[in-house]
């Protein structure tokens, strides 16, 4: 039963990496789970709304079960199937987090580094969010170095008042362009991410 909870999690994860690779970028848009997406690349503070989430954990714990359980049986599909479930809501819960919180460790550290350079540097590199595994095992992997962040996009807890990245993350990024968001660069942060390009660092818009 520890492995039908291992297995579990760890497809997860794998499912992960294969909708936000596929699914969600490689579909530009195409279909509902990639424009949700890439309307969460356009503004970072778009998250799917809840109903369409447990409709996505359904649909996936619905294909799930019958497969494991026609392979390892009822008992262990179970296990396995909550598992699974178990760790996409881990992983719904790390992504929001790192978008609204500030890093606590090493992993939070790490795993905020990672995402950020996906969103803000290289849109098809580090499909991962909970884990870089599977983009090692793909070849997505990119090293996030010092991730440039748009400041009219950076998180709330990146920047001070006076608009520079807080000293004690100074180390990991560095923060461009205007504060403000207005009609001009949202027009232009929407195209951009539709297209898999990262958004303009340097856009300066006019408050309105
Ligand atoms: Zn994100
Ligand atoms: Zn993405």
């Amino acid at each position: 039963m520890v492995s039908a909870a291992v297995l579990g999690a760890g497809s997860w994860t794998a499912a992960e990496y294969g909708l936000h690779r596929f699914a969600m970028h490689e579909l530009r848009g195409k279909g509902l789970a990639s424009r949700e997406h890439l309307s969460h690349h356009a503004d970072v503070t778009y998250f799917s709304p809840a109903s369409k989430k447990l409709a996505s954990a359904a649909a996936t714990a619905s294909v799930a079960y019958p497969v494991a359980s026609a392979v390892a049986g009822r008992r262990w599909a179970a296990v396995y199937t909550s598992a699974m479930l178990a760790m996409y809501f881990t992983y719904e819960v790390a992504h929001r987090r790192i978008h609204t919180h500030p890093p606590k460790g090493r992993y939070g550290r790490w795993s905020r580094r990672r995402h950020l350079h996906h969103h803000f540097g290289k849109p098809m590199r580090n499909f991962g969010v909970t884990t870089p595994v599977w983009d090692h095992l793909f070849g997505s992997y990119e090293d996030p170095g010092v991730v440039t962040v748009p400041r009219r996009m950076a998180p709330v807890w990146m920047l001070d008042e006076a608009g520079e990245v807080r000293p004690e993350l100074a180390a990991d990024y560095v923060a461009k362009g205007g504060r403000v968001r207005g009609a001009t660069s949202a027009e232009r942060d929407r195209l951009d991410a539709f297209a898999n390009e990262p958004p303009a660092p340097e856009l300066f818009d006019v408050p309105g």
